[in-house]
């Protein structure tokens, strides 16, 4: 409210772009050669899961991929009647509370569970059967696709919308097991449900080929400007940008101490900056002594251990930084997500994922 009236809350401004966001998906469309759908589990990677799918609807997507019941719930009141939302970690039937959502089946439980509600029903549940090929973690294991494959008759009661799998190495293009998942996917599929559309692909694998296309592919952070093809240059638009404000700047000596655990000890007289944004912020605390900032489009080093609410830099170089400037703290040449991640040993999905709310939240372009 503050914010809309314009006053000046002292807040990072986290400012993600629709556009990209939209460009990056029809980009992945185009690549794919068939339909795509949106993954905006986790809030939409952290960044909306409303106005991500909104901008995306707007443009034509059809189909959404949420993990969490909660979050199907709420993205139906977000997109209204319409597009299809789909729970890939499932639920009970009937749980959905008419919001008209898709459980992912993700054990032959799953299957006999919503296969007796439809049979009770005289209606045919909607549904994803989601076969496991080697991911080992939900879907239908081989022994549970060996039995169904014996007995289709278990899938009476059901109305499969698509057979799923999804892939453990797609960003390694050459990991033996894309192959052999593409290979069990098409031979189980064929068995268990061959009439029934195929959903396959997630970012990374949409670059693998034509093994790898399906009928609808399941892109998440490659919309979000994640580099899904790690091993050579990011074809995607970026989409955030997190500009945070300098609370203080001060003037230390040789010998001074920066932050908790006496972290960085000036080697020189050294000018600290210290910004509103820690790691309750998602500035991951393993950051610490190994990232930078950028102002005016150069690189602020940051200095000591990131702290709650809290991050200082070396402003040495940035006389004329004042209180109040602001500093990109992600988003910039060399200071994507993949780039802070690749800081502190973790992947981009989790920069954005752990970004939290204490920002306020700007949405340029769309549809
Ligand atoms: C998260 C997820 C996706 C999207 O993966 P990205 O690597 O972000 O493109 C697709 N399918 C399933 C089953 C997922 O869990």
């Amino acid at each position: 409210m503050m914010a809309a009236m314009g006053i000046d809350t002292g807040q990072g401004v986290l400012t993600v772009d629709l556009g990209a966001v939209v460009a990056n998906w029809r980009d992945l469309s185009a690549r794919h050669d068939a339909s795509c759908a949106g993954v905006v589990k986790a809030d939409g990677y952290g960044l909306g899961a409303a106005p991500v799918a909104r901008a995306l609807h707007a443009a034509g997507c059809q189909t959404f991929f949420v993990a969490h019941l909660t979050e199907g719930v709420a993205l139906r009141a977000a997109l209204g009647a319409g597009p299809a939302i789909i729970v890939l970690n499932g639920f009970a039937p009937g749980a959905d509370e008419d919001a008209g959502l898709w459980p992912v089946l993700n054990g032959l439980g799953d299957v006999e569970a919503h296969a007796a509600a439809g049979r009770a029903a005289g209606v045919p549940q909607p549904a994803l059967l989601h076969l496991d090929t080697g991911m080992s973690r939900l879907g239908l294991d081989a022994g549970e696709q060996a039995r169904l494959g014996q007995d289709r008759a278990r899938l009476a009661g059901l109305d499969l919308r698509f057979v799923m799998t999804h892939l453990a190495c797609a960003d390694e293009p050459a990991h033996p097991l894309n192959a052999a998942q593409a290979g069990r996917f098409a031979a189980a599929a064929a068995i268990i449900a061959p009439a029934v559309p195929r959903s396959f692909a997630n970012s990374s694998g949409l670059f693998l080929g034509a093994a790898f296309r399906s009928d609808l592919a399941r892109p998440g952070c490659a919309l979000y400007g994640i580099n899904p093809t790690p091993a050579a240059p990011n074809p995607m638009r970026q989409v955030v940008e997190l500009q945070v404000p300098v609370l203080q700047v001060r003037d230390i000596a040789a010998g001074d101490t920066v932050g908790y655990g006496a972290g960085y000890t000036a080697p020189r007289n050294v000018r600290v900056a210290t910004v509103a944004a820690g790691y309750a912020d998602g500035y991951l605390r393993s950051l610490s002594g190994r990232s930078l900032a950028l102002f005016q489009g150069r690189a602020v080093p940051l200095i000591g251990r990131v702290s709650m609410d809290l991050t200082t830099f070396d402003a040495t170089d940035f006389p004329e930084l004042r209180p109040g400037d602001r500093m990109m703290l992600v988003g910039g040449a060399g200071n994507t997500p993949d780039d802070i991640a690749a800081r502190c040993g973790t992947i981009g999905y989790e920069v954005l994922t752990s970004l939290g709310h204490r920002y306020q939240r700007r949405y340029i372009g769309g549809a």
